[in-house]
């Protein structure tokens, strides 16, 4: 497995950014990844009905935001080229049954095909491996070797890692960083922290009433409920996606999908209304889902053990911790890498 330049560990959009830039640079990248496919927590689920049709639900990041120029030339490029488009321009509040707040004015980018189409695009044409597990890092003779749950192994000089902090510190495990420039940031990613969230998908027979596309909801169990077919091409299925509160999904985090689910729908109900016939339902439990205490600065890179890390952990903006933040993340990573003396 591998003969390249740089190991990516993680295809989420962190490690996709730079991969890209650093591939356009010339440089031969590999990028491995647990999933089965790309993209992390920008993820989309397919769910086959007993007819054959499919629907797409978001069950991460559920639109994307684009602040800054780069951001913003690949979101209306996107846009431009088919795969991604303006969803909505404000998402309105739901207390107490009653439906308030008007547009803000401010584009919320969603892929027709779902938000994984986002990291899809950023891979076309990288070299990637994806279902090999990183369990663990090695340093020999100036060559980073990674250790997989499946048993190979890929070697490389130059090593990023794109995982969430915690898994982060895991794999770091057994790497003697003591001395090094890399011994404060990885203390920094230890005292990273993040907030679960149970999320559920079901697809209905009909749509709910109601014109919006989402709702932010001030409710003790949901805080989010969307319209997933108000993101797709005509004829997707009606489908709602929900998003439990971090306390709810923190008070409940290890029970199981099958048990959370039916709660999951109630609460949905007493927002929207008495829900109609659920074709096919999910729950889905994101253990380290938005991180609310962050590492500062954009990335980690020691030019010198040729080692770095990024990701929506790091603090490349006075923004929140979401889909841009991975990409500025990645890219200011990929700069580090190609010219280090500059920053
Ligand atoms: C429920 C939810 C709702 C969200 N809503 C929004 C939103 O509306 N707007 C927004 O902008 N953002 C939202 N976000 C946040 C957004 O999804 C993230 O900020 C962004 O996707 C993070 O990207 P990343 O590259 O930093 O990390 P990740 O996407 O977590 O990528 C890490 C990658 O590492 C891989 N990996 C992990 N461990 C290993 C291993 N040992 N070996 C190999 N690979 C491994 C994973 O499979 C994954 O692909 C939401 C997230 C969640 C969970």
């Amino acid at each position: 497995m591998s003969g390249a330049d740089i190991l990516v560990i993680g295809a989420g959009l962190g490690g996709l950014a730079a991969a890209r830039d650093l591939s356009a640079a010339g440089q031969t990248v590999t990028l491995l990844d647990k999933a089965r496919g790309v993209s992390g927590r920008a993820a989309t689920r397919r769910v086959t009905l007993s007819d054959g049709r499919e629907a797409r639900l978001d069950h991460g990041a559920r639109y994307f935001t684009a602040r800054h120029g780069r951001t913003h030339t690949l979101a209306e490029g996107g846009v431009r080229d088919g795969w991604n488009a303006v969803w909505t321009r404000g998402v309105p509040h739901w207390h107490a049954g009653t439906v308030s707040g008007a547009a803000d004015g401010h584009p919320r980018y969603a892929p027709p095909q779902g938000m994984s189409a986002l990291g899809r695009t950023l891979a076309r044409g990288l070299n990637l491996e994806t279902g090999v597990t990183v369990t663990s890092l090695e340093r020999r003779a100036g060559l980073w070797r990674v250790h997989t749950r499946e048993g190979l192994a890929a070697e490389a000089s130059r090593l990023v890692l794109n995982l969430p902090a915690p898994q982060l510190v895991t794999v770091l495990e057994g790497v003697d960083l003591r001395g090094s420039g890399s011994e404060g940031p990885a203390l920094e990613a230890a005292r990273v922290e993040y907030a679960p969230c149970w999320v559920a998908g079901a697809v209905l027979q009909t749509d709910i009433p109601g014109t919006w596309p989402a709702l932010r909801a001030d409710h003790p169990v949901l805080e989010w409920l969307a319209r997933e077919l108000t993101k797709r091409p005509p004829g997707h299925p009606p489908a709602l996606m929900l998003h439990a509160t971090p306390a709810w999904s923190a008070a409940n985090l290890e029970r199981s999908p099958e048990d959370v689910l039916p709660e999951l729908l109630t609460a949905a109900s007493q927002i929207a209304g008495p829900l109609p016939e659920v074709e096919a339902a999910f729950a889905h439990r994101w253990r380290y889902a938005i991180p609310t205490r962050r590492a500062p600065g954009a990335c980690h890179w020691d030019a010198a053990l040729g080692l770095g890390w990024c990701g929506d952990w790091f603090t490349p903006d006075d923004h929140g911790p979401r889909v841009e933040a991975a990409l500025l993340s990645g890219w200011s990573l990929a700069r580090r890498v190609l010219h280090p003396q500059a920053e």
